[in-house]
């Protein structure tokens, strides 16, 4: 059982906040930094500015040095030629719908975090009292308490329709000690900045996680037809669709790796506070075929396979028509089959069929990683 208790007498301490130069990028280690990236001059409004600003808790000055020596940093965020989205009442209760019919690969829309901050609470040190011995979770509660405070400070130096878009977001964590902010950032947020090869982000950095006014209120599916990426130049998210989507179709993306069986998923989205319900959670085979699609590229099956050009697009026609009507083209087993028809098409020179498979290819890679395939 949760012990939601603080210890008696204690409150948590007010932030110590000095100002710096919005360019500043030498900070003391060890402490957060309130900052709005990119810089925002006083006066500056969203009319003017519809790329708006992201308000940031960076913990320590080496993320936000980090940023700001990002090449290209701060570009603008890239738009689609066309508004291609709109909010509206889901079977979920809100979620993103296309008003238009988008293309695999096509930039659905962008959009810059409302508020950014640590992905873990940060190694706040609480001001107790002296003498205070306490549990594993009310020393929990306390941090938690502490960083709330940090984020009450966040929350007042965003721009009011902001502050106001933030605190419109669902929040599933009420009843877990976190506060408000805290909850809604466990509830929306989405991992922006984190360790892999393309951030630069070496061990002990912290990663961060981003808040949305419009990605955050995407709902989940396990065979979601949009996936977002984030660019540190822009500092936005883009979403971009894994395959085509109709008009008035809801947009999904996945809080969760989608190549995992399903109670491994149901397990990484118990924190969203929902069971899923999509149709891959909803159908007893599921995990056979993900299994069968996983092994259509593995090596040994791959050994096995006819060196007949003619048979090896026949097998790979098979298997993205079965991931297709499985709605899973963000497999990356679908890509793979994409570049195996490449292949059997130009050894059988029919050069149409590659052209068309190759743009095929770079609209799938474009969803699937957020940039541009290069062909060698
Ligand atoms: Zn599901």
């Amino acid at each position: 059982m949760w012990d939601l208790a603080l210890p008696e007498g204690y409150e948590p301490r007010e932030a110590i906040v000095k100002a710096y130069d919005s360019r500043t990028v030498d900070y003391p280690e060890g402490g957060c930094i309130f900052t709005s990236l990119p810089s925002r001059n006083y006066g500056d409004t969203l009319a003017e500015h519809p790329d708006n600003w992201t308000e940031c808790l960076l913990w320590g000055g080496k993320q936000k040095r980090d940023i700001l020596s990002t090449p290209g940093f701060p570009s603008p965020i890239p738009r689609p030629p066309q508004t291609r989205h709109r909010i509206g009442p889901s079977l979920f209760g809100i979620g993103m719908f296309a008003t238009r019919d988008i293309k695999m690969g096509d930039l659905i829309m962008s959009e810059r975090p409302l508020l950014a901050s640590p992905i873990v609470i940060p190694p706040l040190i609480p001001n107790f009292p002296e003498g205070f011995e306490l549990t594993l979770s009310q020393s929990l509660e306390a941090k938690m308490a502490e960083f709330e405070k940090c984020l009450e400070n966040s929350l007042g130096r965003m721009l009011p329709e902001n502050r106001a878009a933030f605190l419109a977001l669902h929040n599933c964590h009420t009843e877990d000690g976190s506060g408000p902010i805290f909850g809604r950032i466990r509830t929306n947020g989405f991992g922006i900045i984190q360790k892999t090869e393309k951030s630069g982000l070496e061990a002990g950095d912290y990663g961060c996680v981003g808040v949305f006014n419009a990605i955050s209120r995407v709902n989940h599916s396990c065979a979601p037809n949009a996936i977002y990426d984030f660019t540190v130049a822009s500092f936005s998210c883009q979403l971009r669709a894994i395959r085509d989507i109709k008009t008035d179709e809801e947009i999904f993306i996945s809080y969760c790796s989608t190549s995992e069986p399903t109670a491994a998923r149901q397990a990484k989205l118990k924190p969203y506070g929902f069971e899923c319900t999509c149709r891959v959670c909803s159908d007893p085979t599921s995990d056979a075929l993900l299994a069968k699609i996983e092994a259509s590229t593995s090596g040994p099956s791959l050994k096995r396979l006819s060196k007949s050009n003619e048979e090896r697009l026949q097998y790979s026609k098979y298997w993205m028509a079965t991931i297709e009507a499985a709605g899973r083209q963000d497999l990356k087993q679908y890509g793979i089959h994409i570049r195996m028809l490449m292949a059997a098409t130009a050894g059988l020179e029919r050069m149409n069929e590659l052209g068309k498979y190759k743009e095929m290819s770079k609209a799938w890679y474009l969803g699937r990683y957020g940039q541009p395939i290069k062909f060698d």
